[in-house]
């Protein structure tokens, strides 16, 4: 497969370091064998997340020299509000210091107006966090996705797709004055970074507003989403990536974003709202104590001008053909190199399907997980599981609950690694997958009650 070079030329480097197999066993050991308590100077290539781990851009750097930190009224606000415009073609935007800042103002607000006594939520999949404010607010948060998802191994264009008939089974089920919101998670994280269809974005957005339940786009990755539709879908072949960007909000009524992920800020989240009014009103309410007063929410005036130029650079084609063009290229890499993953690769990470790489470690022994720390003994590249340790225990059995899939995920930060890096992770990965039958599973030495996954410590099975 072709790389793409890079559409950019390097200004400013920053050193990494390269370690001995000692001093990784060394660091491991110490971290309990989890790679999320390693100092990130012992690693190598970081692709534990790509949420605030992009590379600013020189026009991005240039931006936070012209913060104005007014407390009201910024006009870095205002620079944000009308690009919020100008793609989305929302009329109201609040700032909020990260994704889930808006979710934590937005959720309370859209649970109020539910006429039923058991909210709900229902999405493609609800991200992690987004999962959490839902049920710290007492509503459920139900998945309904594309059965396809759960096939790692067979091509399918839309991997994060609704169930349409799901969608409307649970709306019955639960009753439609139930339901606070359905939200489209574009694209959709936890199958892969996998795109939905434009047509399965209108479905959704038809089925729940016949219902009158409002639509909330989670759009981390808005971008990648319409980048992937313009490539897939019949019908988008010649339209722009901001054309795209419009229908696709078209169909929706409020936005949540962490712009830690497409904008390629360090930090910023928004909520941004069509033309609700009250609704509006109430969140502003709601922002002033958590998130901080309304045209600033928990962001300085430099980082809403960072956040109002990424907003701008994330939509460059080029750039997007590069960046989905280079995750798809690790993706080839590791299949000739005989590494299962998630196929087609999404637009964020590659994830290795590491019960079909490691089918003799069951779920309790954590197999995505061991093969995490195996990466990282091998090379010093940070990945992250996406199975059984993150998904923990049922709280009223307190049994393991079974993940569908065991996952690794490596994700790439934007414009910071090379395509010579993605073969150095290519060839890493290859050579475990080589000794893979070699390969044993892990235990707790200590297990916190919540979520685990973060402060675990767990030492090797000794047979
Ligand atoms: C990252 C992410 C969030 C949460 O955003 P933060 O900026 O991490 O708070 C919500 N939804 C999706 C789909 C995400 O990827």
């Amino acid at each position: 497969m072709k790389r793409i070079p890079e559409p950019f030329r390097i200004k400013m480097v920053e050193p990494i370091r390269m370690t001995t197999f000692e001093d990784r066993q060394k660091a491991l050991i110490e971290a309990g064998y989890n790679p999320f308590s390693l100092k990130s100077e012992d690693v190598y290539i970081d692709l534990l997340t790509d949420s605030g781990t992009g590379a600013m851009s020189d026009r991005q750097w240039a931006g936070l020299m012209m913060g104005d930190e007014s407390y009201a009224g910024s006009r870095n606000f205002f620079n944000v509000d009308k690009k919020v415009k100008e793609l989305f073609g929302y009329e109201y935007t609040i700032p909020t210091h990260q994704g889930r800042g808006a979710e934590q103002v937005l959720f309370p607000c859209l649970i109020e107006r539910v006429k039923g006594d058991k909210p709900a939520f229902i999405s493609n999949y609800h991200f992690d966090t987004t999962a959490a404010h839902v049920e710290l607010n007492g509503a459920k948060a139900i998945n309904t996705l594309t059965p396809e998802a759960l096939d790692t191994t067979s091509y399918y264009d839309w991997k994060g797709n609704f169930d349409l008939e799901a969608l409307v089974k649970t709306i019955e089920q639960h009753g439609a004055e139930n339901i606070a919101g359905v939200i489209i998670t574009v694209t959709c994280n936890s199958s892969g970074g996998q795109p939905i269809s434009m047509a399965n974005i209108k479905a959704t957005s038809e089925i729940a507003h016949k219902h009158d339940i409002p639509v909330v786009i989670d759009s981390a990755r808005f971008c990648e989403n319409a980048w992937f539709i313009k490539r897939r879908e019949a019908g988008y072949e010649n339209k722009t990536i901001k054309e795209i960007i419009g229908e696709m909000y078209s169909y929706g009524d409020m936005l949540t974003m962490s712009a830690k992920k497409d904008p390629m800020v360090n930090i910023g989240g928004l909520l941004c709202i069509r033309k609700d009014k009250k609704l509006f009103q109430s969140c502003q309410i709601r922002c002033v104590p958590m998130e901080g007063f309304v045209t600033y929410g928990g962001l300085a005036g430099r980082d809403m001008e960072a956040l109002a130029v990424g907003l701008e650079e994330g939509t460059d084609e080029e750039f997007l053909n590069y960046r989905i063009g280079q995750v798809e290229y690790l993706g080839e890499r590791l299949r000739k190199g005989g590494v299962p993953i998630q196929y087609p690769t999404g637009g964020h990470a590659v994830f290795v399907d590491a019960k079909l790489m490691l089918p003799h470690i069951p779920g309790h022994q954590f197999p995505a997980h061991t093969l995490a720390n195996e990466l990282y003994l091998e090379s010093g590249v940070r990945g992250v599981e996406i199975g059984s340790l993150l998904l923990g225990r049922d709280p009223e059995t307190g049994a393991q609950k079974p993940s569908p899939l065991e996952l690794l995920r490596l994700t790439i930060p934007r414009r910071v690694y090379t395509n010579d890096h993605m073969d150095y992770i290519a060839d890493a990965l290859t050579s475990v997958a080589q000794r893979s039958e070699q390969i044993k599973g892990l235990k707790f030495e200590y297990e916190p009650p919540v979520l685990r996954h973060f402060t675990a410590r767990l030492k090797p099975v000794s047979h």
